[in-house]
């Protein structure tokens, strides 16, 4: 199984539109940061992606991505799902309907929204041809064990997931009691670090490295980051296997 992190960014990316600080003038293109996406390739060849951020083309053409099996949705935010119409390149070229995994309120508000894309296949492929599977437990997709971890975004209930030992935890305030027995004996995750000062609906760096204690995975990395927080900066504050995502970064991981 490999996963490639397509974006770890904020709502607002880095380089923030107008911001001259230091993170956003930086020339390490591991602080050049688009919204957060990540996609996953099991081994026996399907990829499953995790969101479809704004910037969802600009990332598929810089990991040279052609294929989508599936999406997983954590939640409905502008930055997590406005990508959705680009789907319909993977559609172009795979000539199938895509299905789309999330909460049921999550499946709800892409029907309101993105009723269009949602379609069963016939002549016309200048649309995003998608099916919604509302989940509220864990289930197989493509063979794969898939868990949804249901996590606290400021008032929103929104889902985490877990496939197989990697567990993807973005946008969250905080981590029900209940959540953590899903987490049990993960490898790797990639967890929300808004930023350095407390926000009312993500996470920061004090509470995610905390949370990354308590989950225990063998390696964390800090993703949905602000432009407060420089690549190499931040590096160098954090335990030995916690680190900073970035746009790009591919990880090989045990099934
Ligand atoms: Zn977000
Ligand atoms: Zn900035
Ligand atoms: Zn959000």
């Amino acid at each position: 199984m490999q996963l490639t992190m397509l974006g770890v960014g904020s709502s607002a990316g880095t380089p923030v539109v107008g911001c001259l600080c230091d993170t956003c003038r930086s020339s390490d293109n591991r602080n050049h940061r688009t919204r957060c996406s990540s996609v996953i390739e099991l081994d026996n060849g399907k990829t499953i992606l995790i969101d479809t951020g704004p910037d969802l083309r600009q990332q598929a053409l810089r990991e040279g991505l052609s294929q989508v099996d599936a999406v997983l949705y954590t939640h409905t935010h502008a930055d997590h799902i406005h990508g959705i119409d680009d789907l319909r390149a993977f559609c172009q070229i795979q000539r199938t309907q895509i299905p789309l995994y999330g909460s049921p309120e999550a499946m709800m508000h892409i029907a309101d929204k993105f009723g269009y894309t949602l379609r069963e296949v016939g002549n016309f492929w200048d649309l995003p041809i998608l099916k919604t599977n509302p989940v509220k437990a864990t289930f197989y997709l493509f063979d794969q064990l898939i868990t949804p971890i249901p996590v606290k975004h400021g008032n929103s209930d929104i889902y985490g997931y877990r496939i197989g030992n990697i567990a993807y935890i973005t946008d969250v305030s905080m981590i029900p009691e209940t959540s953590f027995d899903l987490l049990k004996g993960v490898d790797i995750l990639l967890l929300d670090c808004l930023r350095y000062t407390a926000h009312y609906s993500h996470i920061n760096l004090e509470q995610s490295l905390a949370y990354a204690g308590q989950i225990g995975a063998k390696s964390t990395y800090l993703i949905h980051m602000t432009h407060d927080m420089e690549y190499s900066t931040l590096s160098s504050q954090l335990p030995d296997n916690v680190f900073v995502g970035y746009d790009g970064l591919r990880l090989q991981l045990p099934m």
